[in-house]
């Protein structure tokens, strides 16, 4: 445990247990140095308490990376709630984790992520103030959806020299919160999507509503297409699923979505351009911290615009230097959080 803390450089780690509700959370924050950390909340299955405790790790260091680079007065950590076969009251589950954050005395503030919604934040709020997208605050989703929807305006101009995506075929792994706000906005702007999701009803929707071509969820990845967007789980992108991409650039919400960065450095080798996850999803980010700062819209939708002008600033220098974006967006972040 102390290797991982010391390899992703983590400030702390919390492990906490309620017997009573069936709780078992773990609260990994990354870095305080720009402001109390804040992100998001996953309650899923984990095969074992080790990847539990690797997943709040590394999505806490991506959070700390992803708010010095959005330019936001936070640090980054992310909560991860062990999801039990069987639980007797979700919102008593919710509520004890509340009580967990609250312990913390707001050096963590939680947000929703995979498997957790505006009801849970809710529960959460009934026992701390360092809560946010709750029913009041409002789902980040959409603004998620948004800036990467711009994003991928931006990676079609860096790499297919327009951000026209009439007849783009973009190939979106998941259909959650993001990706189905996600597959809205390009299906208006007349993308061609081609969509899987592990929960067929999702698929169906995408194909009702959106006029969607339904892909196996195990052919996804080698679907051509011009624009992947993974917006399902992370690590999607190691040396075997790269080598088998037949897609012009990878554009998409999901978090941590290369296992390391040699699979960054196949992806240029490829020719294959890479919008750092971290940087093209922090329009949740950006929402949820502006908004427990209590500014107002306008100034919201002003901060998500710069989403796509960092990531035409990290192409530029990715492609006059022949590196990764991820390379060179990781450095950047590094330069603000350990200057
Ligand atoms: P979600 O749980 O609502 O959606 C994830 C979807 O992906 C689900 O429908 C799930 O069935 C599907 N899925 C999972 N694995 C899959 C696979 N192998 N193949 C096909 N489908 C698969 O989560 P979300 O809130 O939409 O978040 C999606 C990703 O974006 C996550 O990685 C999350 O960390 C990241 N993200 C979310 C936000 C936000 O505001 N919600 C912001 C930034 C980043």
């Amino acid at each position: 445990m102390f290797a991982l803390m010391h390899s992703t450089r983590l400030e702390s780690l919390h492990l906490s247990v309620d017997p009573r509700t069936g709780l078992k959370a773990v609260i990994a924050i990354h870095n305080n140095r720009l402001g109390p950390a804040l992100g998001g909340c996953r309650y899923l299955p984990y095969p074992d308490d080790a990847s539990a405790v690797g997943d709040a790790a590394r999505l806490a260091q991506g959070m700390s990376y992803k708010a010095a680079l959005a330019g936001l007065p936070q640090g980054g950590g992310t909560a991860v709630i062990i999801r039990p076969a069987h639980v007797e009251s979700r919102a008593a589950l919710f509520e004890a984790f509340g009580r967990c954050v609250e312990q913390l005395d707001g050096r963590y503030i939680t947000a929703i992520d995979s498997g957790t919604s505006v009801a849970d934040m809710d529960c959460i709020a009934q026992e701390t103030r360092y809560v946010t997208s709750t029913s009041a605050a409002g789902d980040p989703a959409p603004h998620a959806a948004m800036g990467v929807f711009t994003g991928i305006r931006s990676t079609a101009m860096a790499r297919l020299g327009s951000d026209n995506l009439e007849g783009l075929r973009v190939a979106i792994q998941g259909l959650g919160n993001v990706g189905y706000a996600l597959a809205e906005q390009l299906h208006a702007a007349g993308a061609e999507l081609l969509v899987s999701d592990i929960d067929p009803g999702k698929v169906q929707l995408a194909m009702e509503q959106l006029g969607a071509h339904p892909i196996a969820n195990d052919a996804l990845l080698s679907t051509p297409c011009d624009i992947l967007a993974p917006c399902g789980l992370g690590a999607v992108l190691n040396s075997r699923s790269v080598a088998q991409l037949r897609c012009s650039a990878v554009a998409g919400s999901a978090n941590n979505q290369l296992t390391n960065l040699q699979v960054a450095d196949q992806l240029e080798r490829r020719g294959i351009l890479y919008a750092p996850d971290y940087v093209i999803n922090s329009g949740g980010l950006i929402y949820v911290s502006l908004k427990h700062h209590n500014e107002e819209l306008p100034v919201i939708t002003a901060h998500l615009s710069q989403i796509s002008l960092r990531l035409t600033e990290i192409f530029g220098h990715a492609q006059a230097e022949k590196r990764s974006p991820a390379r060179i967006a990781d450095e950047l972040a590094e330069r603000v959080l350990y200057r």
